[in-house]
């Protein structure tokens, strides 16, 4: 797999990536008063490392944990550009499933048990973090509700029954009454009431994260804005202030990896767009049930998500996937996709139609044509490590960082021997016609889809 191209950042003229955007009106940053957070020094001048993890998300943040865990003495550096959870970690619908990697193409009768442990390994790893380290991230263990708008994705919902029943787990179909009793909607036509998994406020979680791994000794640089990375025995790695050069290197950038020349022709970038209410009435609470608190998701192929925050607001994403042309970045805020998030609210619960929506915002996530993430090392010096392609990477990140710490420490288990290590990601077509590809998509699933 062709992993980097330097095409891109070639010359002296080290031009930061166009990345960020001025004002992102998440109701998740507001919960973290994301202004008044202490964001960490640039790095400046001429700097060494044993490792430098490039990206201070999920993928980033556990990588640094794990690593720090396991070489204690290595000297780690994390160079972020805004500050950590700025990207999609922090602005996420907070969705923490744990059946991610239980495909059942990949993964043999004999395997099933270790698959489950991976695939639960990214919420064990947060309550880990919360148990062990005082991580406080509004987490809410509650399942998931999966339902279905018609008879297609009610057929759906039977595979996803099959599914998860092959793999041990537990999943209950509602017919249309049983699942009015979890939840009221006049358009819900059956469910699945899955008794694992959670929600959680993902700002909450990546700021402690930053706290826990500076508290075991990682050097963590924010504002960083690396503008070339130049792979080698001794990496290289310039920011706008600064230079690193370390042996190891971990890319932990997702759907930003490819404006630093990494996967740029396998991974693309796909905005994803969240609103959140104002805070419901008791009374409103109780015209939808919702009393157990799940987080509740449909099965349309453009599907919606949506939990209920801790201080009574639903929050709800997805429904408009947007491709921006020639891999462009979420704009942070778009109105248009607000306003058909907004009608998807309203349809699901008509009765709060004119209820106002105080946050709407949108962030890049990683899509690859496979839906599978890859998480390994590449390079001429076998030194470059990587964890890419998440399009779901709550929990999912979370094990990236302790795959990449066991590939590392040569590790053979579990973790280093599952599909997704160095998992070779499809080859996405060129730039120019996946916009066409993904309106066309679009078209037939609003025309044709369930
Ligand atoms: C709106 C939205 C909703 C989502 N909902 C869910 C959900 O409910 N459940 C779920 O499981 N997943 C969800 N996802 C996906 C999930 O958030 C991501 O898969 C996951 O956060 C990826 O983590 P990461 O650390 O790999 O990447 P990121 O969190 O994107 O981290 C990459 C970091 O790199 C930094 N960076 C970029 N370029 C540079 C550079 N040149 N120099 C230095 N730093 C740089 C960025 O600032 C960023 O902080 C959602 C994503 C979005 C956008």
């Amino acid at each position: 797999m062709k992993y980097f191209s330097n095409r891109h950042n070639r010359g002296s003229n080290l031009r930061p990536p166009d990345l960020y955007e001025y004002f992102v009106d998440s109701f998740w940053f507001k919960t973290i008063d994301l202004e008044s957070q202490k964001i960490n020094e640039p790095l400046r001048g001429k700097n060494k490392a044993d490792i430098v993890i490039i990206g201070g998300g999920f993928t980033g943040l556990s990588s640094a944990f794990h690593l720090k865990q396991q070489f204690p003495d290595k000297h780690i550096v994390i160079l972020e550009g805004a500050c950590c959870g700025y990207g999609a970690s922090g602005r996420n619908g907070g969705f923490c499933v744990t059946d991610i990697f239980l495909d059942r193409s990949k993964v043999k009768e004999n395997e099933i048990e270790d698959a489950v442990e991976v695939s639960f390994y990214g919420l064990n790893q947060i309550k880990h973090l919360i148990a062990e380290h005082g991580v406080e991230c509004d987490i809410q263990e509650n399942g998931m509700l999966e339902v279905a708008l018609n008879d297609q994705q009610i057929n759906s919902l039977k595979d996803q029954v099959e599914r998860l029943t092959y793999f041990g787990l537990e999943a209950t179909f509602l017919d249309e009454a049983a699942l009015q009793a979890e939840v009221k909607s006049p358009i819900f036509k059956a469910g699945i009431k899955i008794p694992h998994g959670a929600t959680l406020n993902p700002a909450k979680l990546a700021r402690e994260m930053k706290r826990v791994v500076e508290s075991m000794g990682v050097e963590v640089r924010e504002r960083s804005v690396v503008t070339r990375v130049t792979p080698g025995k001794m990496n290289v790695v310039d920011t706008e202030l600064g230079e690193i050069s370390a042996p190891i290197l971990v890319i932990a950038l997702n759907a930003y990896a490819h404006k630093l020349g990494f996967f740029r022709d396998r991974v693309f970038p796909v905005a994803v767009h969240q609103i959140a209410t104002a805070p419901l009435t008791q009374d409103q609470w109780e015209s939808i049930g919702w009393q157990n608190r799940q987080g509740l998701s449909d099965h349309r192929p453009l599907y919606s998500y949506s939990i209920p925050s801790v201080d009574g607001r639903i929050i709800l994403g997805g429904v408009d996937f947007t491709y921006y042309n020639n891999d462009g970045l979420s704009s942070g805020n778009d109105k248009a996709v607000t306003r058909v998030i907004e009608k998807d609210l309203f349809e699901y619960f008509p009765q709060f139609e004119g209820l106002k929506i105080e946050h709407a915002w949108s962030g890049t996530t990683a899509y690859s044509l496979s839906r599978i993430p890859s998480v390994g090392v590449t390079g001429d010096f076998q030194n470059v490590y990587f964890g890419v392609g998440f399009s779901n990477g709550v929990p999912s990140a979370q094990t990236a960082g302790r795959i990449i710490a066991d590939l590392m420490a040569g590790k053979s288990n579990i973790f280093t021997n599952h599909y997704i290590v160095n998992n070779r990601i499809p080859y996405a077509g060129p730039t120019v016609t996946r916009g066409f590809f993904g309106k066309l998509y679009k078209w037939k699933t609003k025309t044709f889809g369930w």
